[in-house]
């Protein structure tokens, strides 16, 4: 059976899973990285996960890169990277993944990636038409249709994390103003935390933790999240009608304090769309990588 990568960029971190045709996980790795080092530094980490992936998996016979930004699926190169990830703008991923270790390869936009890997092995449930949200560093946004991915004509279908949740509102990273990711992303919440208790947050998750033992601050500040998200969803909502909106990424891994204040918002709203949490956690990008990578055409000569 076919053997192929399934890698996901991060800003802190760059995951990779080796797998089979079926999907099952063979392999998986960590290695930390630093964006804000720049491309070269990303690519090192890039390389030594890749190699090591490669020496613990002999055979695999493609890889799939996800990555944060504007991803052209047909090149492979990054169209746009916003300030999260400096200098990342101009990276040909599939000519440089060809060029180090000689393999076919696809990229894609790491939340299209994650809902690939949803629809394939997560809470897709046989779903055709689905939109992912993942609550991270950034937002990510994705959108199906029919089973297929939407990535619009410029690359940036369905990236609803710079949808304008705030008109006039915060400065984004993209360069825009008032975009969901300022608002429903982790390091938002965090930067929210920080500014209203005067502690240093490293991340979402802290305020997520500070709310659950009960903290009044970061209980209202969840609050006010939740109902900035039932915004965008509903927005979406009505302008796709999918069967299901999946919510992944970090914040969603420890839902269980904000996400039935979701569903009240949602009501609130007259919303008529059903939320369901990812469930392949923080590799779902990585096996929708993986299902890029097994798309390819097999390159010739091989079995
Ligand atoms: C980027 C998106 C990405 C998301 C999640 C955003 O800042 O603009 O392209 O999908 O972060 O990583
Ligand atoms: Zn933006």
């Amino acid at each position: 059976t076919a053997r192929v990568i399934g890698i996901d960029v991060g800003g802190t971190t760059i995951k990779g899973i080796v797998t089979d045709d079926k999907g099952t996980l063979l392999e998986s790795l960590t290695v930390p990285t630093d964006a804000a080092k720049g491309k070269d530094y990303i690519l090192a980490s890039l390389e030594q996960l890749m190699s090591e992936l490669l020496r613990l998996q002999p055979g695999v016979r493609a890889a799939g890169i996800a990555s944060a930004g504007r991803i052209d699926a047909r090149s492979g190169e990054v169209v746009f990277a916003t300030d999260n990830l400096p200098g990342w703008q101009g990276m040909r991923l599939v000519e440089w993944t060809r060029g180090k270790f000689g393999l076919s390869a696809a990229a894609d936009n790491d939340a299209n990636a994650a809902l690939l890997g949803e629809a394939w092995l997560g809470s897709g449930g046989g779903a055709t038409d689905l939109v992912m949200l993942t609550l991270g560093t950034g937002v990510g946004g994705a959108n199906m249709i029919g089973g297929r991915i939407v990535r619009g004509a410029r690359w940036y279908g369905g990236e609803w994390g710079h949808s304008v949740l705030v008109p006039g509102g915060r400065p984004c990273n993209c360069g825009r103003r008032g975009c969901a990711e300022q608002y429903v992303s982790g390091t938002a919440l965090a930067r929210d935390a920080a500014g209203e208790t005067g502690r240093p947050y490293a991340g979402g998750g802290e305020v997520l933790r500070d709310a659950a033992r009960g903290d009044e601050a970061a209980l209202r500040l969840i609050g006010r999240f939740a109902g900035w998200l039932a915004i965008l969803i509903a927005n979406l909502a009505i302008g796709l009608d999918p069967q299901a909106v999946i919510v992944g990424g970090g914040l969603a891994d420890s839902r269980n304090i904000w996400w039935p204040q979701l569903l009240d918002r949602l009501r609130a709203e007259g919303a008529d769309i059903e939320v369901r949490p990812a469930s392949l956690g923080n590799l779902a990008g990585c096996y929708g990588a993986a299902r890029l990578a097994l798309a390819l055409p097999a390159a010739a000569g091989s079995p």
